[in-house]
């Protein structure tokens, strides 16, 4: 089928409402469209879905979509069912009616995306139940999402994906398009092979994502502060990684004592309780869930806005494909880590656990490069992408390094001292007794080994003991000390160490930045505007979601509500215009969300006004209950003062009860009267009314109408 360049585009605004293609997606979708065997390999957030989600619905016929998981098929199928797309899945949590009414509306041709669990599609029943679609309305692909799981050599290996080279064989004609977000060697030429692709075109996207800002931050004592204020104030869902369930249930913990709405989740729990966990995370009930790395793959939350690593992963795989959770949707992202030399023994630790030689040897290969990747001073993305096989240039002008590179400095002298003291306590200690001994500690322990009397006792006071862990820590990645791996950590120094002793060689270290130049960087002061009103969208898009009992970003993404928040469309025409919304959403939605806007607007133009202390106390005294009488009585001021005083409240928008003050009946009247005089004053409105409404009642309302008014 030919499909002339423009309508490409086209059909992404009509059925997305999206303006462009990101990068590849345009010509996957071209090759898709003749028929072609294809192996999509995208990073996470890349937009792979849409690379068979379009063609599906541009060529004739029904396309399977195969998933692994219940909760992603649940979450793709309610978007494209919020786009107006004939969308749906079978799986084991339907009823029988449910699954028959369902394969009626595909035999109907009303579904133009199916999506399946492996297990299912490759039983007996539903392969004659695909014959049979192949015999009527046609089945134009099948797309195989998450198909690293047929790789042993994938991270999440599902047997049952093995048997799906029966469709090669029994759909020969049928295109297939694998997809994944896993770029090894090993794992392409796997998926190839197992899915019996034939002539495949393999499309490899760059793995770089330029909307996540990547940071490591030197762990610390007060880092649990440290982690709590960046929570307070950066704004947005986020993630939190720590490497034991204990760890993820104290930390949760602790922020839910902190008043951080937060959840746990790993495979401790079971499943009830993950899954709704999971689930309130989705639909933003929940800001922050706190995991292992048990929690992810079954995560399309596109608009994750942070993801922070509260404990060193094990491999820059690992890193990459947890923190990539993080801005699926495109938009502004961050994903920090917290860094400390006491990780790596504990990571250390779980290797020497292994009983596979090799495997040791592999792992503690992939801790190095974690490690190297976390001191790394230079651009972030330089070694995370080496990692893929991608050489990056550098400066990516998004990741602390390049940021704020760190400063590096001559550390020679105090390099001596540390070495001398690790000398002279005959190389029999670890990190910490050589900073006790420098600092002049009194501990017992300096005392029992005499280590007082040493001449380099107390002649590093003048750093701290961060400072000097520090100056270890890149000693030992520098290799310019060694350190023994018994479990006792105890330095050993070197030929290059002697070198420095004997002043051959010169230190240089990349000192890292003082917590409050890191804290004030926080506080990016964005266009307050735009925000509060983006907060706004954000509630009427939670309202609309809980209504439907739908995940808030499948009516809207983030940007979407952003570009609103900066556009502020008057009338539905403008509101169209903006990317993200479809024709069909502009009937859903559009009106809800035009008057949000407009009623912000008129807001801003309206001078801000606010209570003065006397308006404040009646106010809280009215919210205690007290009627207008009670009132007046105990502040000892007229009741007429008091009405006036509920009356401007109601105008600068505070809680007044009116139904408290006034019967609706009553209300009713006046406001009939005011809709045809329009805003004028007391006495021509209280003329209409007649002697059974007295002039405080008039002005009540006539705030209350004032309010009203102007947000709609
Ligand atoms: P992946 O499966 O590759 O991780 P998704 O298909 O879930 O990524 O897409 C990630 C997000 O990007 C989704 O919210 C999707 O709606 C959005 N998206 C996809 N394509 C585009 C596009 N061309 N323009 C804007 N947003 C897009
Ligand atoms: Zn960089």
């Amino acid at each position: 089928m030919m499909i002339p360049q423009e309508s490409l585009e086209q059909a992404l605004k009509q059925f997305f409402g999206y303006d462009t293609f990101r990068p590849g997606q345009k010509d996957i979708i071209e090759k898709a469209l003749t028929n072609q065997d294809l192996l999509v390999i995208m990073p996470t957030g890349g937009g792979k879905s849409l690379c068979f989600q379009l063609p599906a619905l541009l060529k004739k016929g029904l396309t399977i979509v195969v998933s692994p998981l219940i909760a992603l098929m649940q979450d793709q199928v309610d978007s494209l069912l919020d786009n107006g797309i004939g969308a749906t899945f079978l799986n084991s949590t339907l009823n029988w009616d449910e699954l028959k009414s369902r394969e009626l509306a595909i035999l109907n041709g009303k579904i133009k995306l199916l999506y399946v669990a492996p297990e299912r599609l490759l039983s007996e029943k539903f392969l004659f139940f695909l014959d049979r679609l192949k015999n009527s309305i046609g089945i134009s692909g099948f797309a195989i999402d998450e198909a690293h799981c047929v790789s042993e050599w994938g991270h999440d290996f599902r047997p049952e994906y093995r048997k799906m080279i029966l469709l090669r064989y029994r759909y020969s004609d049928i295109p297939i398009m694998a997809l994944t977000a896993t770029a090894t060697e090993r794992v392409k030429e796997d998926i190839v092979k197992q899915l019996g692709l034939q002539n495949a075109e393999t499309y490899l996207s760059s793995f770089n994502r330029p909307n996540l800002y990547y940071e490591v931050r030197p762990k610390e004592r007060q880092s649990y502060n440290e982690l709590l204020t960046y929570i307070r104030t950066n704004k947005g869902a986020g993630i939190i990684y720590c490497l034991s369930r204990k760890n993820v249930d104290e930390l949760t913990f602790r922020l839910q004592q902190d008043n951080i709405s937060a959840l746990p989740y790993h495979a401790g729990l079971n499943d009830e309780v993950r899954s709704t966990n999971q689930n309130r995370f989705i639909r933003d009930d929940v800001r922050i869930i706190v995991a292992t790395i048990a929690f992810g793959m079954g995560i399309n939350k596109p608009d994750v806005r942070f993801v922070i690593h509260y404990n060193l992963p094990r491999t820059l795989e690992n890193y990459y494909q947890e923190s990539g959770r993080a801005g699926r949707d495109g938009e502004p992202a961050k994903c920090i880590l917290f860094f400390t030399f006491s990780d790596i023994k504990r990571v250390e630790y779980l290797i020497d656990q292994q009983s596979d030689e090799t495997q040791q040897k592999i792992s503690r290969q992939q801790l190095r490069k974690m490690i190297d990747y976390s001191e790394g001073t230079e651009c972030r993305r330089i070694i995370q992408l080496s990692y893929f096989g991608e050489k990056f240039k550098g400066n990516c002008q998004n990741c602390d390094n390049c940021l704020q590179p760190k400063p590096v400095e001559d550390w020679t002298i105090e390099s001596q001292k540390f070495l001398s003291c690790v000398a002279r306590t005959k190389e029999r200690f670890g990190i910490t007794h050589i900073i006790d001994v420098l600092r002049g500690s009194s501990k017992k322990k300096i005392m029992q080994y005499g280590h007082h009397l040493l001449s380099t006792y107390g002649i590093g006071k003048d750093r701290t003991v961060e400072e000097w862990r520090m100056l270890g820590r890149s000693l030992l990645h520098q290799g310019l000390i060694s350190e023994t791996t018994d479990g006792y950590s105890v330095l050993k120094l070197n030929k290059k160490s002697w070198e420095i002793l004997k002043k051959e060689r010169d230190v240089k270290i990349a000192v890292t930045l003082s917590k409050k130049d890191q804290l004030l960087k926080e506080y990016n002061l964005k266009n307050a505007e735009g925000e509060i009103l983006f907060e706004r969208l954000k509630g009427l898009r939670k309202y609309i979601a809980d209504l439907h009992s739908i995940a808030p970003y499948v009516i809207f993404p983030d940007s979407t509500l952003r570009l609103m928040a900066q556009m502020k469309p008057q009338s539905l025409t403008q509101f169209a215009n903006i990317s993200g919304i479809t024709e069909y959403k502009l009937k859903q939605y559009g009106e809800q969300f035009l008057s949000e806007i407009r009623s912000f607007c008129q807001e801003q133009t309206l001078p801000i006004k606010l209570p003065s202390d006397s308006e404040m106390i009646t106010l809280s005294l009215h919210q205690q209950g007290l009627n207008v009488n009670k009132i007046a009585e105990v502040r000892g001021l007229a009741i007429s003062t008091i009405y006036t005083h509920l009356s401007n409240l109601i105008e600068m928008r505070q809680p007044v009860e009116i139904s408290h003050l006034i019967s609706v009946e009553k209300r009713q009247e006046i406001v009939k009267v005011i809709d045809v005089k329009g805003d004028v004053s007391l006495t021509p409105i209280k003329e209409e009314l007649g002697d059974n409404y007295n002039y405080n009642e008039i002005r009540l309302v006539r705030s209350w109408w004032r309010k009203s008014n102007r947000t709609c």
